[in-house]
């Protein structure tokens, strides 16, 4: 997992600072060049960590932690920013980039002993040598569904959403429970329906901070829209014709929004 980079290797470069990536100035947060470019960077040298590839190069992370760097001509850039503004090809390595980040900044110590971890050489884990504890990247299955009445669509505003924004219903897989329970129990909950014929759209790492949005769509069964005033501030049927603001294409919800409506999300 963790990478001594030869000086030559041309590769990304994805360099965290506190809650936010670092770029250069004007430029993407995938930093390409060779390690004997980023030379601000050489006393990190033991932290590299292999994430994968992008566009057939190595992608490599480093976390400075609190650490900002010093120097002129570098920004930071908050991930959902950085989601916004990348290639949509980006998405996945961005992703999971933070997620191996912040994987190994909140796996230090043993949960189960409390003795330092170590990283594991030949998988992306935390080995405990005390008590032989083995953490893996947490991953939290969530449940998004676009409910479609007729020619309408139900949309929510979350307390969470940006002021005005409305979006699918989307919630956590709770412990033994399946995910098609989930999106009934979910949309029970937050609005107060019966849905139907729930059919599997498409999945997203979404890296807020771990979770994994699997998409569904249903129709309408039975019921009126109540609001729970605590996760939903508010939803209704909206026309196709008539959306409002939702969220962008590069998320699953502005896509399962474009699939049930034929609309692209603004
Ligand atoms: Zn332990």
């Amino acid at each position: 997992m963790k990478h001594r980079p030869s000086k030559d290797e041309q590769a990304y470069w994805l360099i965290l600072s506190q809650d936010k990536l670092v770029q250069l100035s004007g430029q993407s947060c995938l930093i390409e060049q060779k390690w004997s470019e980023l030379h601000f960077l050489s006393a990190y040298a033991d932290d590299v960590i292999k994430v994968g590839e992008y566009r057939q190069q190595n992608c490599y992370v480093i976390d400075l932690g609190q650490e900002v760097p010093d120097r002129d001509n570098i920004e930071l850039i908050n991930l959902r920013a950085a989601l916004m503004s990348e290639a949509r090809d980006a998405f996945n390595i961005l992703a999971r980039a933070w997620q191996v980040a912040l994987f190994l900044r909140t796996h230090r110590f043993c949960g189960q002993c409390g003795s330092r971890m170590e990283a594991v050489h030949w998988e992306l884990a935390m080995h405990c040598h005390r008590c032989q504890h083995r953490c893996y990247p947490r991953i939290s299955p969530c449940i998004i569904v676009a409910v479609r009445k007729g020619e309408q669509i139900l949309l929510a505003q979350g307390a969470h959403h940006k002021e005005g924004m409305y979006s699918t219903l989307a919630g956590f897989v709770e412990s033994g429970e399946s995910l098609e329970q989930a999106v009934h129990r979910e949309i029970m909950e937050e609005v107060g329906i019966k849905v139907k014929n729930l059919r599997y759209f498409s999945s997203q790492p979404w890296p807020f901070p771990h979770s994994l949005m699997m998409g569904y769509m249903a129709e309408w069964d039975s019921g009126e829209i109540q609001v729970d005033g605590r996760e939903i501030l508010a939803a209704d049927w909206f026309d196709f014709d008539k959306l409002p603001l939702t969220p962008p294409p590069f998320s699953i919800a502005g896509q399962l929004i474009q699939a049930t409506t034929n609309r692209v999300p603004q």
